[in-house]
């Protein structure tokens, strides 16, 4: 096991004291940058930053940091679940570290599509069948991993099979943390 002691912090951000939004934050008692080329290898999203041994990730709205000796998430809606979220990045990491003999570790660093990039591969009929009001704003929360590419039903359709798999070659969802 990497990390097996940490202090927690659980804050709300002080850019934000009114927002009813919480942040946690691990401080790690080992350096866990070793192990940020197999994290960057196996979450999808990720962007991983060598020269500042840092990786970021965001999942299910949430923004994510690893750093060599801290772990971040911020934007989550109470204390409990900013606990319990960072509580599983400390499982992913060690995980991810347990099995890392699997894994080819990849150090480049990834670009995230822009939100209008993925509009333009969207059926563009602001039908809301997925809880959106318009196509745009599904790209928005796609890019911010609130959304996947099977919330939008059209999208199986034949006629955008070749969108479809235009979306899937550069959307980059992130899985869920076990
Ligand atoms: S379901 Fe798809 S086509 Fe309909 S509004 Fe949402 S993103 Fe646009």
């Amino acid at each position: 096991m990497l990390i097996e002691n940490y202090d927690l912090e659980v804050f709300t951000p002080p850019c934000e004291p009114e927002a009813e939004r919480y942040a946690a934050r691990a401080r790690l008692k080992v350096d866990i940058s070793e192990i940020l080329p197999y994290l960057n290898a196996t979450l999808r999203g990720a962007v991983y930053l060598p020269e500042a041994r840092a990786l970021t990730w965001k999942k299910g709205g949430h923004n994510i940091a690893f750093h060599a000796y801290e772990i971040a998430t911020s934007n989550v809606e109470d204390r409990d679940g900013a606990e319990k979220e960072l509580q599983g990045l400390i499982d992913l990491v060690n995980r991810t570290w347990a099995r890392r003999a699997e894994i080819t570790p990849d150090t480049t660093t990834r670009q995230r599509p822009t939100p209008m990039a993925i509009f333009k591969l969207l059926p563009q009929t602001n039908c809301r069948r997925c809880g959106e009001l318009t196509c745009f704003s599904f790209a928005l929360k796609l890019v911010a991993a609130q959304k996947k590419l099977a919330d939008c039903p059209p999208l199986a359709e034949p006629q955008y099979a070749e969108k479809l798999a235009a979306l899937e070659e550069i959307v980059i969802e992130a899985p869920a943390i076990g």
